[in-house]
């Protein structure tokens, strides 16, 4: 008798332990919150998360090694996810219903795309003329003419490391070096601040050019972040590079089931909930991210800026993540601070 009751409430305790997820994540939307606990009633799995900056989530992973009680990790930008795989951080999953949802060149079998972002350019429409401008690519951005125009942040950001390491693996290591000298010597200001700060540089009539992801603009315009930033964003407008080749340039956010993970088949009920578009039409709705699925609209600050542009379908984010070291290399090189 007295074993049985043992295996009953052993089992009552195996199945409840089994009945979560243990998330590491480096969002830090409020608005997540709401979506673990849409999943905690679809499922009856519990969401435990962990939020932290990239660097501090992946020591703890690599350190805790198999005693780590973490599922999976959520990381903004393919560099970063790659990255995680190349240091053994991430197990290899397959599902069908996963791999339906996301294009080929937004997963690795270690990652998975679940929104997306362009990295693009803002300009002042009273000061310079859409004509002149409209089919201009990053590429453009080395030219004489374009001297003190540009402001974008520092090199050590990962989101400018990506843009350089597609320029990369689009033109090489020799002309990207190349574009990056006269690209460097085009900075209206040392790079300083974040997305939005450079906005704001374009808006006061400091900088012709901004460089920064779409999501910090709608953020702008949306007044979440004040009247202030709301009326400078209304000022400048947005511009997708490289409309006349390969397309602007699109990053990923996304996550990856970890090596040690002992609930993945519950990890994977996640991923695959924040591809149902119940999840996606919440997170665009909130990060101002497109969507990785289809026939979601995005929010209504984002159609505003043009959802007809062409968009990199070429490039494979994961070479973000081979070209990144090399990429900061040659921005260092180039005196891009
Ligand atoms: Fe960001």
């Amino acid at each position: 008798m007295k074993t049985i009751f043992t295996l009953i409430l052993f089992l009552f305790f195996a199945n409840a332990y089994s009945k979560e997820i243990n998330l590491f994540t480096t969002r830090h939307y409020e608005s997540d919150i709401y979506l673990y606990k849409k999943f905690e009633e679809k499922t009856g799995i519990k969401v435990n998360f962990v939020t932290g900056k990239a660097k501090t989530l992946e020591k703890r992973i690599i350190e805790e090694g198999i005693t780590c009680k973490g599922d999976l990790l959520f990381l903004a930008d393919a560099g970063r996810l790659v990255s995680a795989e190349q240091k053994g951080i991430f197990k290899e999953i397959y599902s069908p219903v996963i791999e339906k949802k996301i294009p080929s060149q937004f997963r690795s079998p270690f990652w998975f795309g679940v929104s997306k972002r362009a990295r693009i350019l803002y300009y002042n429409p009273d000061k310079t003329n859409f004509i002149e401008i409209k089919n201009i690519s990053y590429e453009d951005l080395s030219k004489k003419e374009f001297e003190k125009t540009i402001a974008i942040r520092q090199s050590n950001n990962v989101y400018n490391q990506s843009l350089v390491a597609s320029i990369i693996e689009n033109n090489g290591i020799k002309k990207t070096k190349e574009w990056l000298k006269g690209f460097v010597e085009n900075f209206s200001r040392e790079p300083q601040g974040n997305d939005r700060s450079q906005i704001l540089s374009v808006a006061a009539g400091e900088s012709k050019f901004a460089i920064a992801n779409t999501y910090y603009y709608a953020l702008m315009i949306s007044g979440k972040k004040g009247k202030d930033q709301q009326l400078a964003a209304k000022k400048v407008k947005p511009l997708f590079p490289n409309q006349k080749n390969r397309g602007t340039h699109v990053n990923i956010s996304g996550l990856g089931i970890l090596k040690h993970s002992k609930n993945s088949e519950n990890a994977i009920k996640f991923i695959e909930f924040l591809l149902s578009p119940f999840a996606q039409k919440h997170i665009v709705n909130n990060s101002f991210e497109y969507p990785m699925i289809e026939n979601i609209k995005p929010s209504d600050e984002i159609i505003k800026m043009g959802l007809d542009f062409k968009e990199d379908k070429f490039t494979q984010v994961s070479s973000f993540g081979k070209w990144q070291k090399k990429a900061f290399e040659l921005m260092k090189e180039a005196g891009w601070n």
